[in-house]
């Protein structure tokens, strides 16, 4: 992963840039920002450009055995470190490395993924990851061997803020004594999550939001989308490329979503047993992220339903297939029931996100909604 590859950023590479250039690499960094903007493939770009053979004034050279391995993330002076969980083919003590396959590819077809996104991948989507006191020995070994190939080993730490209290004195001690030759890179979504003694410690590098005009330019030329959708997607996104990509990659999710959110209500107007079984079946067969995000998705066209009652939704906000159900629809969401609507699917939100039983949770959700409905 090159500096060339990160969206925007400028005034951060820079900084890294002339850190190299002065000789004055920290023992210990943190990068930290908000999901989506960056700090993991700037943390892995600039350990790319710490070691590359050939590496210019402005970045890693792409091309010389350092950059080969790293293109692959492979170099045996590169270490990550990422919270994990136990699945079906790891059931006992976790570790990063059971799953570094996984981490290679998730990260190198998305080095903006997100949190949500690597436990999707790693099967584990109803579980928290974690960075445990198995890992903590991992770390130690791996930082006490000599470097193979370059100068420096450096460690890529995803996530430490979930890290258990064990695991966090260990890291504590290394930043305090570090071993020769070493880098730490911290990258955090959470910085208030992670001890005040660490963070004491290390260098500070927060990622803001990616600038709207450096995301415009990537959608509209890497993604070739048109104009309309572009502005769309920058203000759904909200400075995420991570964001951006899922809202992307969704057309399909959303016509699913769409279909889905005009059946169950049309069950539930129904009010009768059968056709809201049927919904409750049919969603608890979705995984819990996407259970989510259709809850997100339904409370978005809920509140344009609702503002559809005084004037006519903007086109960037909703599509014209959403527009025609909308023109029908809107009428059953008044100012008698919309807030008592937005509290059910929230509620029912939080019971998904608090792994409560899924199909009673839509079942009931469909029962309550029924007598809002009509109301
Ligand atoms: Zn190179």
């Amino acid at each position: 992963m090159q500096f060339k590859d990160i969206i925007g950023q400028k005034n951060i590479k820079e900084n890294l840039l002339q850190t190299v250039k002065d000789n004055r690499i920290a023992h210990a960094l943190l990068f930290y920002g908000p999901e989506g903007s960056g700090a993991l493939p700037l943390a892995v770009a600039y350990a790319q450009y710490i070691s590359c053979l050939n590496r210019t004034g402005n970045d890693s050279c792409g091309t010389c055995t350092s950059c080969h391995k790293y293109n692959k993330l492979i170099h045996p002076d590169l270490h990550f470190v990422y919270p994990v969980s136990t699945s079906k083919r790891v059931v006992k003590d976790p570790v990063s490395d059971d799953y570094i396959n996984e981490w290679r590819n998730c990260l190198l077809q998305n080095p903006y993924m997100s949190e949500a996104q690597w436990y999707e991948f790693i099967e584990i989507e109803n579980k928290q990851g974690l960075i445990g006191r198995e890992e903590s020995r991992q770390i130690l070994k791996k930082l006490n061997l000599k470097s193979f190939e370059s100068d420096y080993k450096i460690m890529i730490i995803w996530l430490p803020e979930k890290m258990n209290p064990s695991c966090a004195n260990t890291l504590l001690k290394l930043i305090e004594e570090p071993p020769d030759n070493t880098v730490l890179l911290l990258v955090a979504d959470f910085i208030h999550e992670i001890l005040p003694t660490i963070l004491s410690r290390v260098q500070i590098i927060k990622v803001p939001r990616i600038h709207d005009d450096d995301l415009r330019k990537v959608l509209t030329e890497k993604h070739q989308l048109p104009q309309a959708r572009v502005e769309n997607l920058l203000h759904l996104s909200n400075g995420s490329y991570q964001r951006a990509l899922e809202l992307i990659n969704s057309s399909g999710e959303m016509k699913y979503f769409f279909h889905t959110f005009g059946e169950f209500m049309r069950a539930a107007y129904k009010g009768t047993p059968l056709p809201l079984l049927k919904m409750a079946d049919e969603l608890s067969e979705i995984g819990r992220e996407q259970q989510k995000r259709f809850f997100d998705y339904a409370l978005g066209l809920i509140r344009q339903n609702f503002v559809m009652n005084f004037k006519q939704p903007e086109i960037t906000y909703i599509s014209d297939e959403e527009l025609n159900f909308s023109q029908r629809f809107h009428p059953f969401i008044n100012q008698r029931n919309v807030k008592k609507i937005y509290n059910l699917f929230n509620v029912a939100y939080r019971d998904i996100e608090a792994n409560g039983y899924d199909k009673i949770i839509f079942l009931d959700l469909g029962i309550k909604l029924s007598s809002c409905l009509k109301n």
